[in-house]
């Protein structure tokens, strides 16, 4: 019998998002449903609410407990606390050489929200489809289906509003820094834009041991919680000079930069920061897909790297647990970037989000309907 929930639907073209009573369909064999009790929310989420022009229900950063699992899952049962994240097929030659996140399929499973099971997981009441199993789960709603493959049991110690982003910006923070970008202990680390995900990747240089650790960050008020969080040094992005004052302070240039912000100019100027063999992140394109982008090229061209960021490359199974281990130890501390929001405070929370009011907000749902 399908469950009736409530989710936040956005009905396309940026338009703020409503909280309905839908249908959500029963598991398929290898999914579950987990009761939503957290979930954050990503600038992913706002990117595509904008270009949507379909109702959809986004989240991708859910938490919760698991109240109903389908014939075939063995791995779970009822009652198990678990944080979602990235969908992925399981079955591709990416997916067997243990990177998910470049899952054949990913764009598909977590960007257009196309479920295995081929029936939509959200209708309303009259029956009409709505856009569901964003990135396999769409959490903003009391209940989501996920499957079996892109959920990771959390300890009891651990509560869910900070379990919620690791899922997704947390994960793709650090495991930039971790896994892609050739970040290494005692080799400098440029960090470019102070959101949850560079916040994530200042966190894991500070792990690894990188120095120096440089911010770089328009508002002042973030490049205070740089520094606090582990940046040996912080940059006004609105001055010019940026680049030519990390290549000074670092004498000829970063190992490993990330660029979370996304503009030609940033691209550019993180680019001209790396020293030769660096390598560079990037989170997002000027232009958001539609333009190529000017690359300075030249000597640039060869010598150094540009990685495109994905989920930092993790494998959700092993690399959440290692988070959730640096958590514990007080070594990533992201409950310093989240702001609770009720589950009705959705269209709050997604606005303050996009006005950099707020770093990391997450949803509650304690007093949600369910
Ligand atoms: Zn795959
Ligand atoms: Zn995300």
């Amino acid at each position: 019998m399908p469950r009736r929930i409530q989710a936040a639907v956005c009905e396309g073209g940026g338009a703020p998002p409503k909280i309905e009573t839908l249908n959500l369909d029963d598991p398929a064999p290898d999914e579950v449903v987990i009761k939503i009790e957290a979930a954050g929310i990503c600038h992913t989420d706002l990117g595509i609410a904008q270009w949507s022009e379909s109702p959809r229900v986004f989240g991708h950063e859910g938490a919760g407990i698991i109240v109903e699992v389908g014939t075939a899952v063995k791995a779970f049962k009822k009652g198990d606390r678990v944080v979602a994240t990235f969908g992925f097929c399981g079955d591709c030659p990416n997916c067997g050489d243990g990177r998910p996140a470049y899952c054949f399929d990913g764009i598909a499973l977590n960007i257009e929200g196309m479920r295995a099971a081929g029936r939509p997981s959200l209708t309303r009441q009259d029956g009409s489809p709505v856009g569901g199993s964003f990135f396999q789960q769409s959490s903003f709603a009391t209940h989501a289906i996920v499957t079996e493959r892109n959920i990771v049991r959390i300890p009891d110690a651990l509560d869910m509003v900070s379990a919620a982003p690791l899922g997704c910006g947390i994960q793709t923070g650090a495991g930039a820094v971790f896994n892609q970008i050739g970040a290494k202990p005692d080799r400098p680390l440029l960090v470019v834009g102070i959101g949850a995900v560079g916040c994530a990747a200042i966190m894991a240089g500070k792990i690894i041991g990188c120095n120096e650790i440089i911010a770089v960050e328009l508002r002042p008020e973030r490049r205070e919680l740089a520094l606090e969080l582990g940046a040996t040094h912080v940059l006004d992005g609105a001055d010019a000079d940026w680049s030519e004052k990390v290549r000074i302070l670092t004498q000829g240039g970063v190992t490993a930069a990330l660029d979370t912000a996304g503009t030609q100019r940033t691209f550019e100027a993180c680019l001209a920061a790396l020293h030769s063999g660096g390598s560079l992140g990037v989170l997002t394109i000027p232009g958001e897909f539609e333009a190529s982008i000017p690359h300075p090229g030249g000597i640039d061209f060869m010598t150094k790297t540009i990685v495109g960021i994905i989920e930092g490359d993790a494998v959700p199974a092993e690399f959440l647990p290692l988070l959730i281990s640096y958590f514990a130890s007080g070594d990533l501390p992201v409950d310093r970037l989240i702001k609770t929001y009720p589950f009705e405070k959705i269209a709050d929370a997604m606005d303050d989000a996009a006005k950099g009011k707020v770093i990391k907000p997450v949803l509650t749902f304690e007093d949600a309907i369910s």
